[in-house]
């Protein structure tokens, strides 16, 4: 069957093979059929070596990460052969740290988990894949369009969850969430904050192309230039650009009291010019809190699903701003202007 691989360590080695092996049965009993692949940004830092890494004693890692599939068989019965599911990403380590122990995984305190299409497990962008049951989650029928987005909203419903928390370490009203980034998980995370009730404002470099009316079709406000040069202190900031000069930024601007979760990974290297005791001044003086956050458990996925279920469809396929056959798999993995999320077809 064809699956796209990389063989980490090796330079330009994505690939599209077509004799990859049928699933293992010691992956899960549920046997499905993919239907499509998202990519981001993750991806392709594994295909530029940044990280990945093959499942034990293999040379080559399938990629995908960010899944939609069809059940064709489950004998344990969980699921109906035709329902949409999605595989989880992560898997607890083998010790099993704390965390793991009860769930957690998202949390893991010895690094030792796993990541399907990322960290030592093959990944969803074949045409058949296994899972175990509790690893993969159901989506409503009426989300196959869109229903390959749920895991990168279940890594903004694990941000939500742990800003909620965080936030109720006090009396909290928040009012206002400002997301930097206008990406899929900006989005995504804007979508959610307005859910929960919140003023939401979407900061991007983009001029143009779909982000802006996106942003405006949630009822959010859009920006472009400095988050320095707002005129309002947000209470949230969900910061997913991974860029020092905006995560500095961020953690001077949000009001007192005030809770910023960075979601964006940062390349290596990046200096700013703002001394430490500028931003732990402006932190410590006005109660702030910085936290990072990654990855979501199962908790989080169920959330995801369930905040899918609530949003409009057409906005969500308005995310999708490319759908690549994985014949032409290359292009998916070579970002183009105005891309939000693209999608491998099977
Ligand atoms: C994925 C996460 C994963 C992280 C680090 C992200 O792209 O969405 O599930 O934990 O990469 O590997």
């Amino acid at each position: 069957m064809r699956a796209v691989t990389i063989t980490p360590g090796k330079k330009d080695s994505l690939r599209l093979v077509d004799d990859a092996p049928e699933p293992p049965e010691a992956e899960g009993p549920v046997l499905v059929e993919a239907l499509a692949v998202g990519v981001c940004g993750t991806d392709r830092e594994i295909i530029a070596m940044d990280y990945g890494e093959a499942p034990p004693g293999e040379d080559t890692l399938i990629l995908g990460h960010e899944s939609l599939g069809r059940v064709l068989a489950d004998p344990t019965a969980t699921f109906q052969p035709g329902d949409l599911v999605a595989g989880i990403v992560r898997h607890p380590d083998p010790v099993p740290c704390a965390n793991c122990a009860v769930g957690e995984w998202d949390m893991c305190r010895n690094g030792r988990y796993t990541e399907c299409g990322i960290k030592a497990r093959h990944g969803f962008a074949r045409e058949r894949w296994r899972v175990e049951p509790h690893f993969a989650v159901g989506l409503d029928p009426g989300l196959a369009g869109v229903g390959v987005l749920l895991e990168p909203t279940s890594v903004v419903a694990k941000a939500w969850e742990h800003i909620a928390a965080i936030g109720s370490r006090a009396h909290w009203e928040p009012q206002t969430v400002l997301v930097t980034g206008a990406g899929p998980v900006g989005l995504l995370a804007a979508l959610l904050g307005t859910q929960r009730g919140l003023t939401a404002h979407v900061l991007d470099r983009a001029t143009d192309g779909p982000k802006p009316e996106l942003t405006a079709r949630l009822g959010a406000t859009y920006h472009t230039g400095q988050v320095s040069d707002l005129d309002f202190e947000p209470d949230i900031v969900v910061e997913c650009t991974g860029a020092p000069p905006v995560v500095v930024q961020v953690i001077d601007k949000v009001g007192p009291d005030g809770v910023v979760c960075l979601t964006g990974v940062s390349s290596a290297g990046g200096q700013v010019g703002i001394g430490a005791s500028t931003l732990s001044r402006a932190v410590v003086l006005e109660n702030n809190a910085v936290f990072g956050s990654v990855n979501a458990n199962r908790r989080h996925w169920n959330a995801a699903a369930e905040a899918l279920g609530r949003a409009d469809r057409e906005w969500l396929a308005g995310l999708i701003t490319r759908r690549v056959p994985v014949d032409a798999y290359a292009e998916a993995y070579a970002p183009r202007d105005g891309d939000i999320k693209v999608v491998l077809g099977f």
